[in-house]
């Protein structure tokens, strides 16, 4: 069976404070684990909106690899690709809330089985008729083997005819701003979609405003779709505008944006996920970028009302009930 999306990247569980305000180097109340990593959560995202979806990951052969195995075969996301390690623990991300709205962690990734993704980890089988593989920037930056697996996956994808999409999802604990934009280049040049947020957009560029990044970017590649988030705002879709070119300036930039839902943030993990699964599986599903980038805006806004990394991904129905009900910002 052919798949819609593939994706690929580090397999979690989380295990969170219960309440606010509970640093984690003291002694106080856990709870979890909850099924994680950005990569399965938006896998799970994709999922529950009907789109046929991969990922390849690793877990440990433990409570904790069950834990995430059993979310992903209830979801229906093929697991072919997740890798059960017999010499390594799941992966772990513990957080707590800070009173500020910040969050703080510990991760147990890189010397667990989250950690030991390869080149050797891809399977040709899961490629064949493969429409869209999404990359995220956040794996990439975890070592060095990540990074290959990405660019091999990279390469077997483009051999498949598929499209790229890719999320830069910068973590300068892991890899600083100046390494990913080397890193991150040969991503940002396949892509036949991005999904940035400013900052990131400019991180990654020489260019001194976001019009000027796209413009260079829509001059290598006139039919990119660059979809901008703005956390509560919602989002901005930047494509190339159907007026002419101004001579020596470049081709003209359509910006388009999208009004973000007003809901109550309760727990901002899986935002950006659940927002990338919304926008590739109803653009693979033959929405206009704008269409896909407003449905996009509201399983973002779900994604953050609920605790618990996948408990804010709803299904399709729940997400168009959702868009019927509420209004979106101006
Ligand atoms: P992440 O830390 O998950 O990578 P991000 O910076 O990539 O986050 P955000 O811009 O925070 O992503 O959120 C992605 C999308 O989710 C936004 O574009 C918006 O549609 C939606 N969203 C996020 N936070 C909120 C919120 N508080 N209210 C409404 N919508 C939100
Ligand atoms: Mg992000």
């Amino acid at each position: 069976m052919a798949l819609d999306i593939l994706t690929f990247g580090e397999a979690l569980v989380e295990v969170m404070r219960t309440d606010v305000g509970q640093p984690l180097d003291q002694p106080a109340l856990f709870m979890g684990p909850y099924p994680s990593g950005a990569p399965f959560i938006f896998a799970v995202q994709a999922a529950r909106l009907g789109a046929k979806v991969g990922v390849i990951g690793a877990v440990g052969q433990d409570a904790f690899g069950k834990c995430l195995l059993d979310q992903l075969k209830a979801d229906q996301v093929d697991t072919r690709g997740v890798h059960v390690l017999p010499d390594y623990t799941t992966g772990v991300a513990f957080v707590s809330y800070n009173i500020d709205g910040s969050r703080d962690f510990v991760f147990h990734a890189r010397h667990a089985a989250a950690g030991q993704l390869s080149p050797q980890m891809l399977d040709k089988e899961l490629f064949k008729g493969l429409k869209c593989l999404h990359i995220m920037g956040s794996t990439l930056s975890m070592h060095q083997e990540a990074l290959q697996l990405g660019l091999q996956a990279l390469e077997m994808a483009q051999d498949a005819g598929a499209k790229i999409s890719f999320d830069p999802n910068i973590r300068p604990q892991l890899m600083s701003a100046d390494r990913a934009r080397y890193a991150f280049a040969p991503f940002i040049e396949a892509a036949d979609v991005l999904i940035p947020s400013e900052e990131e957009l400019l991180l990654l560029s020489d260019a001194y405003n976001v019009d000027a990044v796209v413009q260079d970017l829509l001059e290598d590649k006139p039919e990119l779709i660059v979809v901008i988030t703005k956390g509560a705002e919602g989002c901005m879709v930047m494509t190339q505008s159907d007026l002419d070119e101004i001579p020596g300036i470049g081709p003209m930039v359509a910006v388009d944006p999208i009004g973000g839902y007003v809901v109550e943030e309760v727990d901002p993990t899986g935002a950006g996920d659940c927002f990338d699964a919304g926008f590739l599986a109803r653009w693979l599903a033959g929405d206009s970028p704008a269409e896909a980038a407003q449905f996009a805006n509201a399983c973002g806004a779900l994604a953050v009302t609920a605790k618990g990394p996948m408990a804010g991904a709803r299904k399709l129905a729940e997400v168009q009930t959702f868009m019927r009900e509420n209004e979106p910002q101006e």
